[in-house]
């Protein structure tokens, strides 16, 4: 059973109309490592009587496992994601976690591409904000794919947040969720990245439904990948794929 924990909430910022970023103070160290998430437990329920409890990314350094940050997006008529937009400083949240397999495992090192698609960038930040991966990022990509500018983070939030040694730092627009030039667009970009050299991993986050097709992408590249390098958010693939 999942152990639960707590912390409070020292200040939240808005970064956007749908946007907002807590920062956040826990009663114990987490032990998390960058690319990993909570599960935040907003102690409410669906009238079907099922608990509200959402996953979100860390995005700070992994070095600090007291004070972190969580940025989250409103999605219309959401319950979890209102929930967070409704906290203000002094709240107290509880959470279980850390979990998730998509993190850098020490000695891994080479050319690597970490692709981030929507609010799956959170993900990805935290992933290169970690301790481990420090020496992985001069030779690092990072791409982040999102509807318009106005998408979730503002961009220059996003460059600040990447450590100075990262290599390169790609951000472009890409259709929005759902639409069906999408998946093809997204993986163009990959096609691209790969004409330009192999890489010896890649990582990816956000949308379920990229995610699924660049794995497959991926693969027949010839880079190892299986599902630990994907998290995804949303569109979730099915269980057997
Ligand atoms: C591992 C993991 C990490 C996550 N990290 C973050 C994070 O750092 N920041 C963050 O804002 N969200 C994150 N999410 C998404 C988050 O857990 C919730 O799904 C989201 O906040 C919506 O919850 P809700 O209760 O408001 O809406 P719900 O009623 O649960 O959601 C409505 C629908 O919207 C979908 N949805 C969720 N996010 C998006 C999106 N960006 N675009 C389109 N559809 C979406 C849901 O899958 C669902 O089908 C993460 C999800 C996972 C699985």
């Amino acid at each position: 059973m999942a152990i639960a924990k707590s912390a409070r909430v020292m200040s939240t910022e808005r970064l956007g109309p749908d946007t907002l970023l807590l920062d956040l103070c826990a009663t114990e160290p987490l032990g998390f490592v960058g690319g990993q998430y909570l599960i935040l437990d907003s102690r409410l329920t669906l009238p079907s009587g099922k608990a509200i409890k959402r996953a979100y990314s860390f995005i700070t350094n992994d070095a600090e496992q007291r004070r972190f940050q969580l940025a989250v997006k409103r999605i219309p008529n959401g319950p979890g994601s209102g929930f967070i937009h409704g906290l203000s400083a002094g709240a107290a949240i509880s959470f279980s976690g850390p979990w998730g397999k998509l993190f850098p495992r020490k000695g891994e090192s080479g050319r690597t591409l970490i692709l981030a698609t929507d609010t799956g960038i959170t993900a990805a930040l935290g992933f290169l904000n970690a301790t481990c991966f420090a020496s992985a990022l001069s030779q690092t990509l990072l791409i982040w794919l999102r509807a318009s500018a106005e998408y979730f983070l503002p961009d220059e939030f996003v460059r600040r947040q990447v450590p100075s040694a990262c290599g390169d730092v790609r951000i472009a627009a890409v259709p929005e969720v759902g639409h069906l030039d999408r998946v093809p667009h997204v993986r163009a970009i990959l096609r691209q990245e790969l004409s330009r050299g192999e890489f010896a991993q890649a990582f990816m986050a956000g949308d379920g439904a990229v995610n699924q097709l660049l794995l497959d992408d991926l693969a027949v590249a010839g880079i190892p990948v299986g599902n630990e390098n994907a998290e995804s958010f949303f569109n979730m693939p099915k269980k057997s794929a």
